[in-house]
């Protein structure tokens, strides 16, 4: 028997509106870090996401914005979370790969426009992202 070891490549789709919500937010905080966590469905690889939430905890930083994971509340329509980098550049950090939750991390770079969003899974490898113009 052979074992395939085969990566399941992961697509992420965001609504138009969720994307909006996203770079509103970030702008808001800017020059600090926002975070919020996404909310939708993961499915065979393909992670869809329909909203956001503020989380319950948060602290926002020059530097790092983050939450314990603890205080996170369980819920599976939280597939993952995103976070603006006031710096200008989406790569993530090693904090942010340490800080992994849920199946995707969209990371925005200032200033913030449509392009600048960047989602990676938890190897940080990039994944491509689809804008959907309807509700999913
Ligand atoms: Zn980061």
């Amino acid at each position: 028997m052979i074992f395939k070891k085969e990566k399941l490549r992961r697509t992420v789709t965001i609504t138009k509106d969720v994307r909006d919500g996203i770079l509103t937010y970030c702008k808001i905080h800017h020059p600090y870090e926002g975070i919020l966590i996404l909310r939708g469905k993961s499915k065979k690889g393909n992670v869809t996401i329909d909203g956001l939430i503020i989380p319950p905890f948060s602290h926002g930083g020059p530097t790092f914005a983050g939450f314990p994971h603890s205080f996170l509340p369980f819920d599976p329509s939280y597939v993952g979370t995103v976070h603006s980098h006031p710096s200008g550049t989406a790569q993530p950090s090693v904090t942010d790969l340490h800080n992994f939750f849920g199946f995707v991390s969209l990371i925005v770079q200032s200033p913030y426009e449509d392009d600048d969003i960047f989602a990676y899974d938890r190897d940080g490898n990039l994944l491509e992202i689809t804008i959907s113009q309807d509700k999913l």
